[in-house]
Order: C-alpha cells, then sequence, then structure tokens
C-alpha cells in the first residue's frame, strides 16, 4: 500500500528533510483550568500531551534548545545554516490566550530563516474570530497548520473520554479555518476504550467526507500514562480487555484506517509519543523502533 506520508511531503516540497521542533505557548487548556473541568481528557499527561516540548522560556531560546535536542538526528553532511524546521506549538491549547499575546509569539517564530511552517495544537472550541484572524493573516507568511484533537466522532467515547466539546463544534471550526486558507490535521486515537475496528472505519469515513478536504491525520496509540485518570480507570479494571490491543492487533487497526482513509490526506504518525518514564501500558509501545518497523513492514505489505 502506498500511503503519502509528511516527511516524504515536505521532503519533496524543501529538497531536504524538515524538523519538527516541539514548542509551547505557555497556554493553558480549559479541559483542565476549570473553564470546562479540571480533570481533562483522561488520557491528558500534566505535561498537556506535550511531554516533549521545551520548557516555557521565550521563544527564540525555546527553539534554539528543540534544535540541540533534533540535532543528533540531523545527518553531519547538512551544514548547521542549511537545516529546516517546523515549529509546532504541541502542549496543551495553543490558541488559549488572546490573540495580542500569541501574535508575538507566533510572528517571531516565523520571521526566522530556519523555520519554514508553523504548526499549532489546539481544541476547536478555541478558536475565536480574532484568533482565526490572527492566524489567516500569518498564513499569509509563512504555511500554518493547526492540529486539532478529535480523536473520535462518537459522542458516547467523547464523553467517556471527558473530551469536552460536541462534534459539532469540531465540524463548525473545520469549516472556518479552510474558509481561511488555514491547513486542518487531525488526531485521532486508536484503541479508545470501547471502541471497536468498526468504531474507529466510522472515524475514518467522517474526515474522508470533509468538505474541503482534511489535509493531514495523525493516527494515534492510546497510552495509559502516569498521574492520569486513564491510569486510574485502567488500575481500576474499568477498561476490559478492548482498550489495549497488542502490537499485531494495533497493526492491524492502523492498516485497516490507512486502507479506508481518502489516499489524498497526508499521514503525519501512525502510532503515539509517551514518554518512557511515564508509560504503564501498553509497554510494547516504548520500543518505539520496532513498532515503527513492523508497521511499516506491514504497509509496505498491505
Ligand atoms: S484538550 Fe489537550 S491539553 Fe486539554 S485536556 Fe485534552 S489532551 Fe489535555
Amino acid at each position: 500500500m502506498q500511503i503519502k506520508t509528511i516527511s516524504e511531503e515536505l521532503k519533496k516540497k524543501y529538497k531536504t528533510k524538515v524538523y519538527k521542533l516541539s514548542l509551547q505557548t505557555g497556554c493553558s487548556c480549559p479541559n483542565r483550568d476549570g473553564k470546562l473541568s479540571y480533570g481533562g481528557c483522561i488520557f491528558c499527561s500534566e505535561g498537556g500531551s506535550g511531554d516533549f516540548a521545551s520548557p516555557l522560556l521565550p521563544i527564540d531560546q525555546q527553539i534554539e534548545l528543540a534544535k540541540a535536542r533534533v540535532a543528533k538526528k540531523i545527518p553531519a553532511s547538512i551544514p548547521e545554516d542549511k537545516r529546516l524546521y517546523i515549529a509546532y506549538f504541541q502542549s496543551y491549547t495553543n490558541t488559549y490566550k488572546p490573540a495580542s499575546e500569541l501574535y508575538p509569539i507566533f510572528k517571531a517564530a516565523i520571521m526566522r530563516k530556519d523555520i519554514v511552517e508553523i504548526s499549532i495544537g489546539t481544541r476547536p472550541d478555541c478558536l475565536p474570530d480574532d484568533i482565526l484572524d490572527m492566524l489567516t493573516e500569518l498564513n499569509k507568511i509563512k504555511d500554518i497548520t493547526i492540529e486539532l484533537g478529535l480523536q473520535t466522532i462518537h459522542e458516547k467515547t467523547a464523553r467517556l473520554i471527558n473530551r469536552g466539546y460536541e462534534l459539532e463544534t469540531f465540524a463548525e471550526s473545520y469549516k472556518k479555518l479552510k474558509e481561511r486558507g488555514l491547513k486542518v490535521v487531525v488526531h485521532t486515537i486508536i484503541g479508545l476504550p470501547g471502541e471497536d475496528k468498526d468504531d474507529l472505519l466510522a472515524t475514518m469515513d467522517y474526515l474522508n467526507s470533509l468538505n474541503p478536504k482534511l489535509d493531514g491525520i495523525k493516527l494515534q496509540l492510546l497510552h495509559i500514562l502516569k498521574n492520569t485518570k486513564l491510569a486510574s480507570m485502567y488500575e481500576n479494571g474499568e477498561l476490559g480487555d478492548s482498550a489495549l490491543p497488542s502490537l499485531d492487533e494495533y497493526c492491524d487497526l492502523v492498516i485497516a484506517a490507512l486502507k479506508r482513509l481518502d489516499p489524498d490526506i497526508v499521514i503525519h504518525r501512525i502510532t503515539g509519543d509517551g514518554p518512557k518514564s511515564l508509560l504503564i501500558a501498553p509497554l510494547w509501545s516504548s520500543d518505539k523502533k520496532r513498532v515503527l518497523n513492523t508497521l511499516n513492514k506491514k504497509i509496505r505489505e498491505a
């Protein structure tokens, strides 16, 4: 099976590999600070699903720290001044501050020569018009992608995971983002409690049906991380076996999702990223190299 991966798409566009820098704006999340709830999504770690992000420093310092972290992945043959990056604002809800406070952060990142694009992780219920106006303005300088944590289209699961917004909210924000010419990547989670393959495929069908077309997707494995509500549910036996696929089962689900997805949708991720120090289960996911090798082999053979 052939899939469009983000690393290949970026390589074609910029004629070199582009590296993602994990950053933060210092925003909180309405699902954690009490505006919607204090608990957050049940799988969300204390780092706001951005455990690899740079500490909260002025943006240029964050970028330099993140560049130093990815440097070991970059071949020495690429000189430092030719290395290209995406500034990825990952932790928490990165549009959950007034536009006047966020603008200088995004603008400083976007104006750097080494940053070719910006990616902003947020929630669809945190995109008021003034934020959308700001993003539209910045999108004229360099491409901006908005990453929305949808996880599932099923309201029952959304309530169980305490997502805190309904599918209709996602649909409305998606429409506004696309009308303004912004790219959208949706995060989905495989292995959510109570969901089977048909539920997952129904989420893929919904994403295929979006008009204009969805730009990209992240397929992520449900990780059970320490100090989360999900960890308590797991320890209390409230999840059942279905929530924890084996590596083989996970691969089958990923392949089924990829086969169902519109092949023009760019695949940004086929597994998750959880820090080993926080991971409770599934433990096989801590060997990321093995997981990716197995998945990529199965995708090639599919
Ligand atoms: S929306 Fe994101 S940051 Fe907020 S609780 Fe959910 S996963 Fe965590």
